[in-house]
């Protein structure tokens, strides 16, 4: 098993036990076997059998999005320019638009062009750091459909190189069983659901809980489900209107909340109590023009936040994090320290993992070496990930 050991370098281990980003100004960190072995102060590094000089720039754990809906055909910019004429999400939901219009090129695509542009997605998101990520479904919305979709994921999945998590989402109530609400919810919880969990397609399940999505009786039906076949839960909540979704979740044990841009102090706390993760998704609040969620309310409740990109065809069409680093320290006021953390620790969290997202002894060998010394220089050059980024590996291969 030969050993890499990248030297003279700031290591950003993100290590729990350390304080703030675990941060070794002159550091080293050992490699071998797909693992970290050793990470630690430079002068007492291992001798390796290759090693690499990092120059005194930064190396941290490989980025971990852990929020996307990265499984879709078609695209909507036309949307895009709806908006920009003025029009609201909910508008553009009447006319056609939303979820429901990438439900007809999502069903029509074969498997094969389906995961031809998962793949594509996928490698983007790799280039700009991105080793672990999150894949929901919920662009098809029939049992059949939604089964279909985590399984061209787990195929992806086994393809590799980077992790990937599968989630089953509980998105919406299609248009043609609208008439139907109740059958359709009992068909998730019955037969969707159990499904999932018997074929081991997903490891935790997602419902939106919003206007215009589930109730949160609804909510609560799915999540409900989900528990009773031994499968995590998360949701979005509160991106529009706060049904109470957050109390539902730090009921449930979920894993996290996502958006709350909309959250009382009361739903606050409960997060706060049950230890929620509250993920922050900044490209889709600035491109819906939402309101911030109350970023400094959750740091002051204890409240740990990820950031993800919500890679998805109508709000976000985003594969890659550094846009969101950026917008999480200028748009949410989050410090550079919570960025980092939310797109390595705390977003590793959100999905169940421990190891990914932290750069120590027996974590994974995923991290990325970039062309910066400071942590602050990835958000502040937001947009350009070759310029960023020297290299990336994943399980310690490059
Ligand atoms: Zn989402």
């Amino acid at each position: 098993m030969s050993e890499l050991v990248i030297h003279n370098a700031r290591v950003m281990t993100c290590d729990p036990a350390r304080p703030g980003l675990g941060m070794i100004d002159h550091g080293a960190i050992a490699i071998a076997g797909g693992a970290v072995r050793w990470v630690g102060d430079d002068a007492d590094r291992p001798r390796g059998d290759s090693t690499l000089d990092a120059g005194g720039r930064l190396v941290t754990p490989g980025l971990v999005d852990c929020h996307t809906h990265a499984i879709f055909a078609g695209d909507r910019a036309n949307e895009l320019a709806m908006r920009a004429a003025g029009r609201s999400y909910l508008e553009i939901a009447a006319a056609g638009g939303g979820i429901a219009a990438t439900l007809g090129p999502t069903r029509a695509a074969t498997d094969g062009e389906l995961a031809a542009l998962l793949e594509e997605r996928l490698a983007a998101a790799l280039a700009a750091g991105t080793t672990t990520i999150e894949v929901k479904s919920g662009y098809d919305l029939t049992v059949a459909g939604e089964l279909r979709l985590l399984r061209v994921v787990a195929a992806a999945a086994r393809r590799g190189p980077q992790r990937i998590v599968p989630t089953l989402l509980a998105h919406l109530i299609p248009k043609e069983r609208a008439g139907d609400r109740a059958r359709y919810v009992t068909e998730l919880c019955e037969e969707l659901v159990p499904a999932v969990a018997r074929e081991a397609l997903a490891t935790s399940v997602d419902v939106y809980c919003d206007e215009g999505a589930f109730t949160l009786d609804e909510s609560r039906a799915i999540l409900g489900a989900a528990r009773r076949v031994e499968l995590a839960v998360r949701g979005h909540v509160g991106q529009f209107r706060d049904l109470g979704g957050a109390h539902l979740l730090a009921e449930l044990g979920a894993r996290s909340a996502d958006h709350v841009e909309q959250i009382d102090d009361a739903g606050i706390a409960a997060l706060a109590r049950a230890g929620v993760v509250a993920v922050m998704l900044p490209g889709a609040c600035v491109q819906l023009r939402l309101p911030v969620p109350p970023v400094e309310k959750l740091r002051r409740a204890g409240v740990a936040m990820a950031v993800a990109s919500d890679l998805n065809p109508g709000s976000s069409y985003c594969e890659t994090l550094l846009p969101q680093l950026w917008l999480a320290t200028t748009h949410y006021g989050m410090t550079v320290e919570e960025a980092w953390l939310g797109v390595t620790r705390h977003a590793a969290r959100a999905l169940g993992l421990a190891g990914p997202g932290t750069l120590v002894a027996g974590a994974p060998a995923d991290l990325v070496l970039w062309r910066c010394d400071d942590p602050a220089a990835v958000p502040y050059r937001y947009g350009v990930a070759a310029q960023l980024i020297e290299r990336v590996h994943v399980a310690g291969a490059r």
